[in-house]
């Protein structure tokens, strides 16, 4: 077998790059897509071209004229040509003899670049240039003109121009080693290009009708396998759970004495979820619910409502998980101010519990004499047995659902509540958490007061102090959230919030001792720490990045600032905004900034006119938010881009077709093949 060094006619260095970047055999270059398109499907006469500078234009011109004129250290050699109708142009060429020398005077050429205009001319800087001759057989020849022009990301200094090369030589291996893996039924059914077509079309489109079709097959296939796999998951948990319920209906008193003990009424939000899920129990399916709202709206007591009736009516255990300890904290005190006048033993069980109360809590659980459990999701990793596990919550964590769907199996598939403040609009949610039935808590409790939000200047900025320390004095907290940096910046960040916490060291001699600083670079133990203080009042103002972990209950928070506000995106800035007002105290939201105009002050605008979370979240898709956020949930969904994740209509479509594929072709191969990829997939994730 001939090497892939071999075959592309390569250096060892490009196809040790190559390898390394999983591309180790032509088949895998093929699928190197490219990322943009230039059209350079004509070629133009000069008085055609549109000199601005930005768009790329295809020409052809004889050289008359060759000159060699340094210019400040540069070297600049010079020429001078005319197209087909007489036209003069100039090209400039920096620093390169050796592309310089192959330009010769009187000798005809293809120029492509992105010309300007300039002393009445068009000019090219640093053109590619082709030679040619008066005949035009070159379409079929050569791969850089007279047709859409692919453009590849560089990959480790390979040039784009070395893959269109290269691929454009191993273009007529797709017929041998493509091959269609829908059934072409499918294909009509659902009005997609065939593989083949699309390998063609994506590298060197025929037309811009055939790219669009090629890519729209390319990511109808991505998410196809993504909903194929959240249904053929469902299907495997349902069929693999232990059910459960024999009585059909509901017992309502149960919730009923449960909920009139409470110190408040619920909300009818609340009160629907509650409903909703109670019947999704009863159903011989099990629960796969994620319940979805901002933090503060009361989720928690919706799933305390759900463990105190599995317990009541089937003396069954729950799980509370968190992904930190001052989460699994907060829900254990919540918790067991409810349970515990019932006489329901809860246990919190997390990694800083004693060796051997760990020891005789777990024994406990194994006996099944602690129905409601508590804990961070490392709880899971470790070998917890349980006696009649029955229902799991999974709080803030998107990625729990998909790692440790392993760790549920062992427990026969319970009922699971997701519990989410991140705000996924419905295609999201539709494309990523299709298994899932989304419920909405869209009713703060009652007595909540809006936070105001305002946007404020530096100076504004400064000016609050009075206003600061009078707010504090009365018991209340503050929150100065720093900028967000990249996330290749992150020590830029804790630079940021470093100094500003030195910052507001000076600027509050008043509170010596009182200000805690919060950052990503600090270890677990030293935030959760951290932000303890802040909660028990040991601190009563904390600078932070925007670690501030989602979730974290501190109702005497009434104040937050959050600095260069521009650079959040709205969901982004509305999550850090809901952390404070969790009381009846009113709130304030400073989002503090320099600039006062553009898209960015329009960001902030709608954050004052607002405080509805979905509407700021579905500006954010509008404008493009990246969801890094929500990447990182499940790795290998990253190459569908946000415009097909943002169309419900497209997201439908191929759920409809993942449902189609199932019913009228189970036995398709490609389906197995499917199921091995993605749980290699998934195990990468888990590793
Ligand atoms: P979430 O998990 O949605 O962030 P929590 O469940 O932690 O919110 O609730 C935040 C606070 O609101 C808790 O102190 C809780 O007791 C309280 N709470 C929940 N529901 C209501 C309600 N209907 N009326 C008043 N307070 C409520
Ligand atoms: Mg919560």
């Amino acid at each position: 077998m001939t090497t892939l060094k071999e075959q592309l006619k390569t250096t060892g260095k490009y196809s040790t790059i190559l390898e390394n970047n999983g591309i180790k055999s032509i088949k895998e270059l093929l699928q190197y897509f490219p990322r943009s398109y230039e059209d350079r499907s004509f070629i133009q006469p000069l008085s055609e071209l549109v000199l601005n500078e930005k768009w790329i234009a295809t020409t052809k011109g004889k050289i008359i004229e060759k000159k060699f004129s340094p210019r400040r250290g540069r070297k600049v050699y010079e020429y001078t040509f005319t197209d087909e109708q007489g036209q003069l142009g100039q090209i400039s060429i920096f620093n390169s003899w050796y592309l310089a020398s192959k330009i010769k005077e009187g000798e005809r050429y293809i120029i492509i670049g992105k010309p300007f205009f300039k002393w009445g001319k068009a000019f090219f800087n640093q053109p590619e240039i082709i030679p040619t001759t008066d005949t035009s057989e070159w379409q079929s020849i050569i791969p850089n003109m007279g047709r859409i022009y692919p453009i590849y990301s560089e990959l480790y200094g390979i040039r784009p121009a070395w893959f269109v090369e290269k691929i454009w030589t191993v273009l007529d291996k797709i017929e041998d080693l493509f091959d269609e893996h829908l059934p072409i039924e499918f294909l009509k059914e659902y009005n997609l290009l065939g593989v083949k077509e699309t390998l063609k079309n994506i590298h060197f489109p025929e037309n811009y009708d055939l790219q669009k079709a090629a890519l729209q097959r390319i990511f109808f296939d991505r998410l196809l396998r993504v909903q194929l796999h959240s249904l053929l998951q469902k299907e495997e948990y349902e069929k693999k759970s232990l059910k459960r319920f024999d009585e059909s209906d509901p017992r309502r008193e149960i919730i009923k004495t449960f909920i009139d003990k409470l110190p408040f009424t619920l909300t009818n939000a609340q009160k629907k979820v509650v409903k909703n899920c109670i019947e999704s129990i009863h159903d011989k399916k099990p629960m796969m619910a994620l319940l979805q709202w901002d933090v503060g709206s009361g989720k928690t007591i919706v799933a305390a409502i759900i463990a105190y009736y599995m317990y009541t009516l089937k003396n069954k255990q729950s799980i509370f998980v968190a992904p930190l300890e001052v989460l699994a904290n907060q829900h254990h005190k919540t918790l067991a101010k409810l349970f515990l006048p019932l006489g329901i033993r809860n246990e919190l069980l997390t990694w800083s519990t004693p060796k051997s109360e760990k020891e005789r809590i777990k024994n406990d659980i194994r006996e099944g004499r602690i129905p409601i459990i508590i804990g961070t999701h490392a709880l899971l990793q470790e070998d917890v047995g349980f006696h009649d596990l029955w229902f799991v919550v999974i709080d803030e964590q998107h990625k729990f659902w998909v790692r440790q769907r392993a760790v549920f199996k062992k427990f026969g598939n319970p009922d699971i509540l997701q519990m989410s403040a991140t705000p996924i609009p419905r295609s999201m949610a539709l494309a990523f958490f299709w298994e899932f039935d989304v419920h909405i808590i869209d009713e703060l409790p009652k007595g909540r007061q809006p936070i105001s939000t305002k946007i404020i200047s530096e100076n504004e900025y400064i000016k609050l102090k009075p206003r600061i320390l009078s707010k504090i004095n009365e018991g209340q907290k503050v929150f100065v959230v720093t900028p967000l940096v990249e996330e290749s910046e992150k020590l830029e960040e804790v630079k940021a919030a470093t100094s500003e916490y030195r910052e507001i060291q000076e600027i509050f001699p008043e509170l010596k001792g009182k200000i805690g600083l919060i950052h990503g670079k600090m270890n677990s133990k030293d935030k959760e720490e951290t932000m303890t203080k802040f909660k028990n009042g040991n601190y009563c103002l904390l600078v932070s990045t925007t670690v501030i972990e989602v979730g974290v209950d501190i109702p005497e928070a009434t104040i937050m600032i959050i600095k260069n506000s521009e650079r959040f995106w709205l969901s982004q800035l509305h999550q850090l905004r809901w952390r404070i007002g969790r009381s009846d105290i009113k709130s304030y939201c400073f989002l503090e900034t320099k600039k006062k105009t553009g898209d960015s002050y329009k960001r902030l605008q709608a954050m004052e006119e607002t405080n509805d979370w979905f509407k700021l979240a579905e500006l954010d898709l509008k404008n493009r938010w990246p969801w890094e956020i929500l990447w990182t949930m499940q790795s290998w969904q990253t190459d569908i881009p946000i415009e097909i994740l943002s169309d419900l209509k497209f997201i439908e479509k191929v759920q409809e077709g993942a449902k189609w594929l199932l019913e009228h072709y189970p036995k398709l191969k490609w389906l197995d093949k499917l199921k091995i990829y993605l749980e290699e997939k998934i195990g990468d994730i888990l590793a």
